[in-house]
């Protein structure tokens, strides 16, 4: 019983030849726009009215209008499947019609 409950608890070490820096994967982010926008215009609220809404995403695809790393931003929010706010200039509606339509 014993034997069983420390092998349970082993803690696996990760092989370090197969561990890569993840910095590049994530150094598009230092760039972009919204790293000085306040956050609250690119997720909505509780109980956010339509209109409030649209006032909301409209300010925050401004921004991404403006992001040099759009793309980068689109392609991880597409890929990881943000359930919610602006990312990519898209809002959560908008990028679960591209994924229908790419699946
Ligand atoms: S595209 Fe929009 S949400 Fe994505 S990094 Fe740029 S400003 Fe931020």
């Amino acid at each position: 019983m014993a034997k069983q409950s420390a092998s349970r608890n082993r803690i696996t070490q990760p092989r370090i030849d197969r561990l890569r820096p993840l910095g590049s994967d994530w150094e598009w982010q230092m760039r972009a726009a919204c790293r000085s926008t306040d956050s609250a215009v690119f997720f909505p609220p509780t109980g956010e009215g339509l209109r409030a809404r649209r006032l909301r995403e409209s300010k925050a695809k401004a921004v991404c209008g403006r992001c040099p790393v759009r793309r980068a931003c689109l392609e991880q929010a597409l890929a990881v499947g943000e359930p919610y706010g602006v990312w990519g200039g898209l809002a959560e509606s908008e990028r679960r019609a591209v994924t229908a339509v790419s699946a």
